[in-house]
């Protein structure tokens, strides 16, 4: 695997099976652009340059593990979110592009509703890398955004990724089922966001063995007799910690939009507004109590 285009070539053989080649691809140039200085688009543009022989040595143990399924991103130890590098292992969710869109959506409702308050206060719940938190404080600098997470060890990823991203934010181990009896009890926030465990016991017969053997099981899957279990913990809590006109964003399964609906408007939120992502599928709330 001398060229850039041998490396292509190889890892094609290899992993078209199993990921197919559109994926395969993707996974090559995320391996090649991490390992090398190299940006996407040069590795693009010159595929009969040489790989640097440094990171040519790398290359067959990662596609042995990528062999297993092993999520890239695991492999390689982090990702791209919002423009920003993360940190991730198994303790902590893979960041979705969907979530970005989320991020994307709250930004900009911030940056029109509240506008003239200048360090408005954030509770990202459920943190795992810490990829909305620390994002949303990129952009805004001026908020106070606290984020909380069940998991101590994602926690201490989340709060690497701060560091790593240079920004201030206070991370807390909170269990979201238990957060009204947690130490943030007491305050009061402007915006809650949450992108909670979701994922049915139907809808993981269906899910890519890199998901389910890898991706931390406690950040996915709900009880499939309760799949909004999560929303009604979280919708309790913002209900009563936001202040009047505070707005709550949720990413949610896209087969509950209307019953995640239905849940806050039961528990008194207005101006409740359901978003799909780039997919088409059902997969943003908003909503203001
Ligand atoms: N969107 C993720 C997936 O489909 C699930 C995220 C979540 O459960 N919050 O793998």
């Amino acid at each position: 695997m001398k060229t850039i285009k041998d490396v292509f070539l190889n890892f094609h053989q290899v992993l078209d099976e199993l990921y197919g080649a559109q994926e395969t691809e993707a996974i090559t140039l995320m391996v090649l652009s991490e390992i090398t200085d190299l940006s996407r688009a040069k590795i693009k543009a010159f595929p009969e340059d040489d790989v640097p022989t440094d990171a040519r040595e790398k290359l067959p143990a990662i596609l042995t593990e990528l062999k297993t399924c092993k999520p890239v991103q695991y492999i390689l130890g982090s990702t791209e979110f919002y423009g920003l590098s993360f940190l991730v292992n198994p303790a902590t969710l893979i960041p979705r592009p969907e979530t970005e869109e989320l991020v994307e959506w709250a930004l900009l409702s911030l940056k029109l509703n509240v506008e003239s308050q200048k360090s408005f206060s954030i509770l990202d719940i459920g943190t795992g890398s810490g990829c909305i938190a620390i994002s949303l404080k990129k952009n805004l600098p001026d908020a106070a955004v606290t984020a909380v997470d069940i998991s101590a060890e994602a926690l201490q990823t989340a709060k690497q990724n701060a560091v790593i991203n240079e920004v201030d934010v206070e991370f807390i181990e909170v269990d979201v089922l238990k957060v009204s009896k947690s130490e943030i009890e007491n305050r009061k926030f402007e915006i809650i966001i949450s992108n909670p465990p979701y994922v049915t016991l139907h809808d993981k017969t269906l899910m890519h063995t890199n998901v389910t053997d890898f991706e931390p099981h406690s950040a996915l899957f709900v009880p499939e007799d309760d799949p909004l279990l999560f929303y009604k913990a979280i919708a309790d809590f913002a209900a009563e910690k936001l202040i009047t006109g505070g707005l709550l964003f949720f990413e949610i399964n896209e087969a509950f939009g209307k019953e995640t609906v239905e849940l806050l408007a039961d528990k008194g939120f207005t101006n409740i507004e359901l978003r799909k992502d780039m997919s088409g599928r059902d997969r943003m709330v908003k909503a203001t109590i």
